[in-house]
């Protein structure tokens, strides 16, 4: 099937105006007047494109973005704990340039990788329904068949990397066999999959998810990438 847009650019124009879950387009407005920490801020509020290098070899996709961070923000991963936690794993294993990332501006560069969500709009008690998970899917969809030179696609959580399973079947692949097991690396044929706990103060506080081994993960994610 022929796509609807010509490039990402194109794409990430229509995601921003998109209001196929109504659900979402209430909530990712509402949740901005429920939050005390950033009063005042103006929030984004709207769908969040994803972020960093088409053209890089690495795809990193998480769940949605966070009530005060990419929906706050504008920017996926950035100005939440999780974001906190993650691109500073990210800095140490050399896949992003700065350990932090705040805000747009901020001059965070992702190195030869891109990072995205399953989801783009944020989600109450961040639980997306199927129903929303598959509006979205054409958009990573998409974002996948842009990566031209993918190699490895790290995912963050259980509904990214299920998300990404429906991405391969879209595409026709067999994923039989490949289940989420944290630190397991796939060959899907088209790249390599590798799922991940997710970052999330959860996962991080509860030691679910400890620094070193993610670090170490991420590590092993780069070898991959030029295997
Ligand atoms: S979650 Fe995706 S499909 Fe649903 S409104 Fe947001 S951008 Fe559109």
């Amino acid at each position: 099937m022929e796509d609807v847009w010509k490039d990402i650019s194109e794409m990430n124009s229509d995601l921003i105006g998109c209001e196929k879950c109504p659900r979402l387009v209430t909530f990712r407005k509402e949740v901005a007047k429920r939050d005390k920490k950033f009063r005042g801020q103006e929030y984004w509020s709207r769908p969040v494109p994803g972020y960093g290098d088409i053209s890089g070899r690495l795809l990193i996709v998480g769940l949605a973005p966070a009530a005060t961070g990419g929906n706050r923000t504008g920017r996926v991963f950035t100005g939440d704990k999780s974001s906190d936690f993650l691109v500073s794993c990210l800095f140490e294993a050399g896949i992003t340039n700065q350990p932090t990332s705040v805000s747009r501006g901020d001059g965070l560069v992702y190195i030869d990788s891109y990072i995205t969500a399953a989801v783009k709009c944020v989600p109450p008690d961040n639980k997306p329904t199927m129903d929303e998970i598959k509006n979205c899917m054409p958009y990573l969809i998409f974002e996948v068949k842009q990566m031209k030179n993918l190699k490895v696609v790290l995912a963050l959580g259980k509904i990214a990397f299920d998300s990404v399973l429906d991405v391969l079947r879209s595409f026709g692949t067999n994923t039989k066999g490949m289940k989420f097991v944290h630190g397991n690396v796939y060959d899907t044929g088209t790249f390599k999959l590798v799922p991940s706990y997710h970052p999330s103060p959860r996962n991080v506080n509860t030691g679910k998810l400890k620094r070193e081994d993610f670090v170490s993960l991420l590590q092993k994610v780069k070898a991959l990438i030029s295997e």
